[in-house]
């Protein structure tokens, strides 16, 4: 339930966005807002999170149900 929590990774720079996963092309991309598509979504779980291929805490990563 609670590993179920779905955050947001803010971008440490101003404007640049949230970062977005397509599950289509399994790349990882920048973008304003948190909507999200059935392909790219903003929100992970800490275990997405885990195995991102980049160092994850360059990014403020935020409760994605308090946005
Ligand atoms: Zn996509």
């Amino acid at each position: 339930m609670g590993n179920q929590e779905q955050f947001i990774l803010k971008g440490p720079i101003k404007g640049m966005g949230n970062l977005y996963r397509c599950s289509n092309s399994g790349n990882y991309f920048m973008h304003d807002g948190t909507d999200e598509t059935p392909c790219c979504k903003c929100g992970f779980t800490q275990s997405e999170i885990d195995i991102m291929p980049f160092d994850a805490t360059f990014f403020t990563k935020l409760r994605k149900e308090e946005l």
